[in-house]
């Protein structure tokens, strides 16, 4: 009776463990920071006590000032030479491409020592990561309209994501200030992008992932014209890689899509820049929720950390495809 007893307890201590292993995150524990939005000052704080933690592997640091003179920041991971750059914020209302960003920084900088894949990943790769590309056009959406999509230029804003060279003034942008596209007066008139420029000219990335909400789609270019990019053919593997691992991690659905293929195109957009102008594999990754209804640009505060999971696993296959 005791030995079996004693037999059943110990088999159940090893279930437990089997199931704890099956179920183990890729990284170490989400912070609890991660539990709810934080506006721009917070995520700030938060990155740069993080860098200031883990000086051996990470780093922060501004690359311009926005409009209305914030700075934007950059928190680079990793000790390798493949360069990857990772951003979110472009649109102000997208909360989760902001918290994304920060999160997968924040699971690098801590998986370094305490997750074998991670720490063997940042040996062969170094990510820039800019999780507020717009930080003006963030904090408006804290303090006064949370639908806020533009900068906050001129009172009126810019699309950022409208705003870079390659097929700037294009489908899917305006010329008109009051509009929600509105590209801007000139290719790189803005600061924000401009912070961005001064970033790619630093190194030469291999691959760029640019976070938006909403729809659980990954893009990749052209964005702007209907034809096929000459890299069609790694860009839809690296598209997938991502898609594939980003689904594995808790379900969700997501697509992959060409740029060319969306009914509306886009020109001026990030990515087809750093495709176009510097040859970064580039993907524009819409993460959750899968449609508005309920909501689009807000997602519930718990699905942070389970969009961070995925968007995370995403990441990682996209860098071990790079480095393989
Ligand atoms: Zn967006």
């Amino acid at each position: 009776m005791i030995a079996a007893s004693v037999r059943a307890t110990r088999s159940a201590a090893i279930a437990a463990l089997l199931l704890a292993l099956a179920f183990a995150r890729p990284s170490a524990a989400p912070s609890a920071f991660f539990a709810d939005y934080r506006d721009g000052a917070a995520i700030d704080e938060h990155l740069d006590a993080l860098a200031a933690e883990h000086r051996d592997v990470a780093r922060t640091y501004g690359i311009g000032r926005s409009s209305e003179g914030r700075l934007i920041r950059v928190i680079e991971v990793g000790r390798g030479d493949i360069a990857i750059a990772i951003d979110g914020g472009h649109h102000a209302r997208e909360w989760i491409s902001v918290m994304t960003p920060a999160c997968i920084a924040d699971r690098l900088v801590r998986g370094d020592a305490s997750d074998p894949r991670i720490h063997r990943i940042l040996d062969r790769a170094r990510f820039a990561i800019v999780p507020i590309v717009n930080p003006d056009g963030y904090a408006y959406t804290w303090t006064t309209d949370r639908t806020w999509r533009k900068s906050r230029r001129g009172g009126h804003g810019v699309d950022l994501s409208r705003n870079y060279p390659v097929g700037w003034g294009t489908a899917g942008s305006s010329d008109d200030p009051a509009s929600p596209n509105y590209r801007g007066e000139a290719p790189f008139s803005e600061p924000e992008t401009r912070a961005m420029r001064d970033l790619f000219d630093t190194r030469a990335f291999a691959a760029h992932v640019d976070f938006h909400s909403y729809s659980q789609v990954i893009v990749y270019p052209w964005s702007h014209r209907r034809d096929d990019p000459p890299d069609r053919d790694r860009l839809a593997l690296l598209a997938e890689r991502t898609r594939a691992a980003m689904t594995a991690t808790h379900g969700e659905r997501y697509t992959v899509r060409a740029g060319s293929e969306l009914k509306t195109g886009a020109g001026g957009t990030a990515g087809d820049w750093s495709y176009g102008h510097h040859g970064a594999l580039s993907l524009l990754v819409e993460l959750r929720p899968s449609s508005g209804a309920g909501g689009g640009f807000e997602l519930p505060p718990d699905q942070i950390v389970p969009t961070c999971d995925e968007a995370l696993a995403g990441v990682l296959a996209l860098a071990e495809t790079l480095i393989e």
